[in-house]
């Protein structure tokens, strides 16, 4: 059933040898990792393409966010940065509700992808977000 589930958005994740990976893009004249994927490289408008941004890294920074959540998150819910370990690359992600509570710049996470709240339309959707590496 899972599986069935559409992405929150197309073409963020893809399925990787030992679980999810990040997707975004790369630009083809400076190299630059970008997330999330775009066309052209805001540095040097050069063509970017797809590339995998790797499914690890550690918390840059975090909060808990008590409001009222969008798109079926459970309240309270997790937002942060994670520095990327293959690519360096600092990303604005969610993180996993469960860690809320034991949230720590440093923490290393790992990408999960999981039935998570819902999409625009109201529906049940997978939705990648961080989660603490296994101790
Ligand atoms: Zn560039």
């Amino acid at each position: 059933m899972t599986a069935e589930l559409p992405p929150f958005v197309p073409g963020v994740f893809q399925a990787g040898a030992s679980g999810p990976v990040l997707l975004g893009s790369r630009c083809g004249s400076c190299q630059q990792h970008f997330f999330p994927a775009c066309e052209l490289c805001p540095d040097c408008l050069s063509a970017t393409s797809t590339a995998e941004l790797g499914a690890h890294g550690r918390i840059y920074s975090h909060t808990v966010v008590r409001t009222k959540p969008p798109l079926g998150l459970p309240a309270p819910y997790a937002v942060g940065y994670v520095d990327l370990d293959d690519c360096g690359l600092r990303v604005f992600a969610l993180l996993d509700p469960a860690l809320v509570g034991r949230l720590q710049i440093g923490l290393p996470v790992r990408l999960a992808v999981a039935p998570l709240g819902t999409d625009q339309h109201g529906q049940p959707c997978l939705r990648p977000y961080f989660t603490a590496e296994p101790a």
